[in-house]
C-alpha cells in the first residue's frame, strides 16, 4: 500500500476551513470555481492576491471570505474600497501574507506563482491540516524542507500539478517499493513542430499561447521552453522520494492522459482526463472523496488517436539541465528555480530570446559549485541561492552585452 507522504484521511467530507493563497492567478480562479459548484463544503477563510485588486475584492465577496490580502502595500487602500461595507477584512504586504498563512486552518492552497511562494508554503505546512500544492517551486528549492515540515506539524501534502496528481492516482494502493517508472507526459507546447531557428525568434505572446492547457503567464511560457516538464521531474522526485533515474517524459500532444506509473511486472497505470486543471484541484480538495467539478467528460468514440515521441534534447535541453541540478542536489534545484525565472523575466523584457533562457539556466547550473553547494535545508540558505543565481544570470548577460 503506497503511503508515502500522505495519511489517509478517514473521516467523512464534513464543511471545511479553506484559504487560498493566489486566489487571483489561474489555479486560484480554477479553486473558487469549484469551491462556488458546492459553497456548502467549505468555509472560506483568506483569499490573498497581488496586482488584481478588483478580482481579489470580488473573489472575497463572492466567496465570503473573512480576510483579502494583497501582496502590495501601495494597493492596501485600493483593496480597502473595494471591500467598503462588506465586513471583510483587508490586509496588504508580505508580512501579512505570512500571518495569515499562519491561521490554522483546514485546507490551505498554494497557487502563488513563482520562488515567492515558497516561504508560504512552509507556513501554511506548519499551520495547515493539508496543503494543496500547486507551487512548484516550494518543491524545486525545498522540496526536503517542505517535506521534513509537513511531516513534523502532521500536514498531509496533496499535489494539484496534473501530472503528480495523476501520478498520486495511480500510485493508489500500490507499493513504492513495486514502481519501475514514473512516465510523465509533455503536450510539447506550441513549438513541439518548430524548427531550431523558427524558435529563435518567438516572442512573449507566442510562447504564451499554449495548445492545450489554459494557465498563468509564467507557466504556459515555461511550457514552451518545457522548463515546466524540467520543474516537473524534479517536482516528481521531491515528492514521490523517486531517484532521478527512474523518471521519464514523453510528449504525447494531446494531453489526454496526464501521466503514467509503470510497475515491475510491466503494466502501466494511466491517469487520463480532459486538459482541465479542475480535475486535479478537485481531487486534492476532496481526497479521499471524489467531486463533480465541472471537467467535461472524454468521449473515446470522437477521440481520433492518443500520439506519443521522445523529446528533441537539442531544441528543448530544459530536461537535461534538471537532471544536472538532481545530480549535484542540495541547494541545486534553487539556483536552477532562481536562474528560469530570472531569465523568464529578461526574455519578457525582451532583453534575451526565448532559446538564450536555456542557455543562460544551463550556465548558471553547471556554476553551482562557484556559490558553494549546500544541503537546502532553510529558508535561509535557499534565499542566498536563488539571490546568487538571478545575479549569476544578470552578470551573464551584462558580460554578453
Ligand atoms: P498566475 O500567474 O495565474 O497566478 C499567480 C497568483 O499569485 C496570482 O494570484 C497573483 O496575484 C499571485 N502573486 C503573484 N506574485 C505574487 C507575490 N510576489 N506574492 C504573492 N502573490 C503573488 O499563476 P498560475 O495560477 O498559473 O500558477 C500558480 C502556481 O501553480 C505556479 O507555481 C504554477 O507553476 C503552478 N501550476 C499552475 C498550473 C496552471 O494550470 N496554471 C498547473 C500546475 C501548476 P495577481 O494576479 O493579483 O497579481
Ligand atoms: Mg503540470
Amino acid at each position: 500500500m503506497f503511503t508515502g507522504i500522505y495519511c489517509r484521511y478517514n473521516g467523512y467530507f464534513v464543511m471545511r476551513r479553506i484559504s487560498i493563497f493566489g486566489a487571483t492567478g489561474s489555479v486560484g480562479q480554477n479553486t473558487v470555481s469549484i469551491i462556488k459548484r458546492n459553497p456548502s463544503a467549505f468555509d472560506v477563510h483568506a483569499v490573498t492576491g497581488a496586482l488584481n485588486i478588483e478580482l481579489l475584492a470580488q473573489t472575497a465577496i463572492g466567496l465570503n471570505a473573512k480576510v483579502a490580502v494583497t501582496s502590495e502595500s501601495n494597493l492596501l487602500d485600493h483593496l480597502k474600497e473595494c471591500l467598503k461595507g462588506t465586513g471583510i477584512s483587508a490586509k496588504s504586504g508580505r508580512h501579512a501574507l505570512m500571518e495569515v498563512a499562519a491561521d490554522p486552518v483546514d485546507v490551505s492552497m498554494s497557487a502563488v506563482v513563482g520562488f515567492a511562494g515558497l516561504e508560504l508554503s512552509l507556513e501554511m505546512a506548519r499551520h495547515g491540516q493539508t496543503l494543496a500544492l500547486a507551487n512548484k517551486e516550494s518543491l524545486v528549492c525545498g522540496g526536503a524542507l517542505l517535506r521534513e515540515t509537513c511531516d513534523r506539524a502532521g500536514t498531509k501534502l496533496f499535489p494539484v500539478d496534473s501530472e503528480h496528481s495523476a501520478i498520486f492516482q495511480a500510485l493508489n494502493g500500490e507499493k513504492l517499493s513495486d514502481v519501475e517508472r514514473i512516465i510523465l507526459t509533455a503536450s510539447g507546447g506550441p513549438f513541439l513542430h518548430s524548427s531550431f531557428a523558427e524558435m529563435a525568434d518567438v516572442t512573449p505572446i507566442q510562447a504564451a499561447d499554449h495548445p492545450n492547457w489554459s494557465m498563468g503567464k509564467r507557466i504556459s511560457i515555461d511550457s514552451a521552453s518545457m522548463f515546466n516538464k524540467a520543474m516537473e521531474v524534479i517536482e516528481t522526485k521531491e515528492l514521490f522520494n523517486i531517484p532521478s533515474d527512474k523518471i521519464e517524459v514523453i510528449i504525447h500532444p494531446q494531453s489526454i492522459i496526464h501521466s503514467m506509473v509503470g510497475y515491475k511486472d510491466g503494466s502501466i497505470i494511466a491517469q487520463m482526463g480532459p486538459a482541465d486543471m479542475c480535475g486535479a484541484i478537485g481531487y486534492a480538495l476532496y481526497w479521499p472523496n471524489r467531486t463533480d467539478a465541472g471537467v467535461e467528460r472524454l468521449d473515446f468514440a470522437t477521440l481520433s488517436k492518443l500520439e506519443f515521441c521522445a523529446v528533441d534534447d537539442s531544441r528543448f535541453p530544459a530536461i537535461s539541465i534538471a537532471h544536472s541540478a538532481m545530480k549535484q542536489g542540495g541547494i541545486a534545484g534553487a539556483v536552477f528555480n532562481a536562474a528560469k525565472e530570472q531569465s523568464l523575466d529578461l526574455f519578457l523584457e525582451n532583453k534575451i530570446k526565448f532559446l538564450d533562457m536555456a542557455d543562460m539556466v544551463a550556465k548558471t547550473v553547471q556554476a553551482t559549485a562557484t556559490f558553494g553547494n549546500c544541503e537546502a535545508s532553510s529558508m535561509d540558505k535557499i534565499s542566498k541561492a536563488d539571490k546568487w543565481s538571478r545575479e549569476f544570470v544578470l552578470n551573464l548577460v551584462e558580460m554578453s552585452e
